[in-house]
């Protein structure tokens, strides 16, 4: 793959906007709900964007709407006392506020078209924690309600100051990376909605923890900046006007069918482009494969091509390969496990150093990524996670739009769970560093290299049962809780699903979750529905003890005995006589005489073992005898703890709980197995070994924060 990778980039095309533009083309995947007509002209000594916004929201519910609601998420970086910077202290992700500069939006005006002035009635609310200082959410009284089916346009003039970059936005120098710029309207929620008990609006604050939540709509924008200003955002770019009098530039975006839209834009960006060639990156074998494992046709199966544009930092010019081929690696391994991506371009961001708070990040056909200084590829795979990572959110979250807010498992868990597998698939072990608390765990002093997989249990096994996998996003105990239950802990979750059901059950799981919530808007019920139904069984209880409720699953081999049966002491009926044996006759019956004769040994061989936390999981217990023979034994686990028995004249060599290893929510898998002598199956426990040790010293570092 690689060296064909190589050839290709030889003979794409590396600059230039050579995109084919046609209105005709910007067909509608689905029904547009907030739609949005933006224009924004940067003022690059000021860092503000003057703008104004036309939105034409359906109310595409049963209900009469009485009062709009609106996200104002740049507010969050206006002051100290903002829920966003009171919940994080200024520090997210490893990046700290600096303060330097300050970021917020005013709505300058908000009127309904062919209609009253509706600015001066507008409100800030805080329905999630009532902290008055919070502006990130207005509410806006109707003087008539929207009624049911009925649309209504707004016309909006807003400002937004840009903050110097923190939390997915902002200014470094001149390099600007616009998220969360504009006015956005909440969801209206009917009754049934997303299992919502009554109708209401869907608009959180905007806390430390969470991300986004929004409908699909069809997106324009217009960005005005001075001209020697590179740009890069969502969709395609269809118009480009330039002012020659004031030296700026005016282009024009559109993208149908999202949830967002951002931009980015500095003077010194390499602006590449390359294309993904469905026909060329996938084999027929690849297609072949996944029509069959999905029961569709190849033509359902096959991925359409895509306009790939890199906004490249020069002095990462040699990366330029890097982030091709992991963007690559992710519209092919996404595409093909969870159905194509449909839309025309992806555009990825290298931010600049310095910027690394705009890094890793998420927005409909735009990603941003991260690197360093020329980074060596076989130590630091950081750029290749990073932007597979973020192009697998174009599914989870963009494609199927999941509440950010309340269920941050299924945006960064599902994407964590798939990310894994494609990374693991593309790069091989050791594709992403260990790395706690930014210190390089594996992989060097000659300590194995890990997979991505393996590294979700390290860091899942550091916290395993402080939360439920589902919480709203700023209910988690702290900022570790939520990273680890939202993301590592969901993978283990899934991987434990895919063990329980087998591999291609649980393709099939994701490919039917996938295609039939494209578009809409599904939440945790919704997902176990097509779980059960996929897989033709209940897993409720697994969702119930580790998704709603944190429940800690820990299976020990807690005693092993093999004790010699060397004689009974009683009274016996022999041949229809009756003999007595007491202390003095057993201690002169002659065992050895008696194994001469062919005797065997017998053993009570005795295997105790215990649930140790109070998830309940039926498990497997296979228990090995020095002379090969196997006892394979099945525990529902309701009980604390269980105990075989076998008579037989072999002691037990081995006991191995869960030898199939299907249960990777288990916190302790080194108390999973007992042996007799040590270091004779040592080899097939180094895995576990190596992680006891690295789970130790995860334990151990987290106690110093
Ligand atoms: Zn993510």
């Amino acid at each position: 793959m690689e060296l064909r990778l190589n050839r290709l980039s030889k003979a794409a095309p590396l600059a230039g906007l050579c995109l084919m533009f046609s209105v005709g083309l910007f067909g509608q995947l689905t029904k547009p709900i907030a739609s949005y007509d933006l224009k924004a002209a940067l003022d690059p000594k000021a860092h503000m964007l003057h703008g104004s916004e036309t939105l034409t929201w359906l109310n595409d519910s049963p209900d009469s709407v009485p009062v709009l609601r609106f996200h104002l998420y740049m507010n969050a970086f206006k002051n100290q006392k903002s829920t966003f910077m009171r919940e994080s202290g200024g520090q997210l992700r490893g990046d700290q506020f600096g303060g330097k500069e300050w970021g917020w939006v005013d709505v300058k005006s908000m009127r309904l078209e062919n209609g009253p002035d509706l600015t001066r009635a507008i409100q800030f609310i805080q329905p999630d924690d009532g902290n008055k200082d919070d502006q990130t959410v207005i509410e806006v009284p109707l003087a008539t309600p929207v009624k049911p089916g009925a649309s209504i346009r707004l016309n909006i003039d807003f400002e937004t100051k840009l903050p110097t970059v923190f939390a997915r936005t902002g200014f470094h120098g001149t390099f600007y990376l616009a998220g969360q710029w504009f006015p956005k309207i909440g969801v209206w929620e009917t009754a049934g909605f997303r299992h919502a008990q009554k109708a209401g609006w869907n608009c959180h604050q905007f806390h430390a923890n969470s991300e986004f939540f929004a409908n699909f709509g069809d997106y324009s924008a217009e960005i005005t900046l001075p001209s020697d200003y590179k740009i890069g955002a969502t969709g395609e770019m269809v118009d480009k006007k330039e002012d020659r009098a004031k030296k700026t530039t005016t282009w024009t975006y559109r993208q149908p069918s999202v949830i967002d839209f951002a931009w980015t834009a500095q003077p010194t960006y390499l602006k590449l482009e390359r294309d993904f060639v469905a026909a060329r990156e996938v084999t027929p074998v690849e297609l072949a494969r996944t029509s069959k494992l999905f029961g569709i046709s190849e033509d359902q199966a096959r991925l359409s091509d895509v306009r790939i544009t890199l906004m490249l930092q020069p002095e990462h010019s040699e990366q330029a390969d890097r982030y091709f081929r992991a963007a690559i690696a992710g519209l092919k391994g996404f595409g093909l496990r969870f159905g194509h991506y449909p839309y025309r371009t992806l555009t990825l961001v290298d931010p600049p150093f310095g910027a690394g708070g705009a890094g890793g990040m998420e927005y409909p056909t735009f990603i941003s990524c991260g690197t360093g200084w020329r980074m060596p590829e076989d130590v630091f795979l950081v750029l290749e996670g990073t932007t597979v990572h973020e192009f697998g959110h174009q599914f989870f979250m963009q494609l199927v739009a999941t509440n950010e807010f309340e269920e941050s498992w299924m945006d960064e868990g599902f994407n964590t769970y798939a990310t894994t597998k494609i990374m693991d698939e593309v790069y091989g072990p050791s594709a992403l560093p260990v790395r706690i608390f930014g210190i390089q765990m594996a992989g060097w002093f000659g300590l194995p290299k890990l997979t991505a997989a393996a590294e979700n249990r390290l860091a899942y096994s550091s916290l395993p049962d402080e939360d439920p996998i589902l919480r709203n996003a700023w209910s988690y105990a702290n900022g570790n809780s939520y990273a680890v239950s939202s993301y590592m802990k969901t993978a283990i979750f899934l991987d434990t699903l895919e063990n329980l059901m087998g591999p291609d059950t649980m393709a099939r799981v994701m490919r039917t979750y996938s295609q039939r919530w494209r578009f809409h808007h599904p939440d945790t019920l919704d997902f176990l529905q097509v779980v059960n139904e996929v897989s033709g069984r209940d897993f409720t209880p697994l969702f119930d003890q580790f998704v709603f409720h944190a429940r800690k699953l820990d299976y020990k081999v807690d005693a092993v005995e093999s004790r010699k049966l060397e004689t009974w002491m009683g009274v016996f009926d022999e041949n229809g006589k009756r003999r007595t044996v007491g202390v003095a006759e057993a201690s002169k019956i002659d065992f050895k005489a008696s194994q001469q004769k062919g005797h065997k040994d017998l053993y009570e061989n005795t295997v105790r073992i215990r649930r140790e936390g109070d998830a309940v999981l039926p498990v497997d217990v296979r228990i090995h005898f020095v002379d090969g023979s196997i006892e394979k034994q099945h525990w529902d686990g309701i009980e604390r703890w269980v105990k075989f028995k076998f008579e037989k004249t072999a002691k037990v060599d081995w006991v191995q709980i869960d030898p199939l290893r299907k249960h990777e929510l288990d916190v302790n898998r080194t108390n999973d197995s007992w042996q007799d002598h040590y270091p004779k199956k040592l080899a097939a426990r180094w895995g576990s070994q190596f992680e006891f040790w690295l789970q130790n010293l995860v334990l151990w570092m987290s106690a110093f924060v």
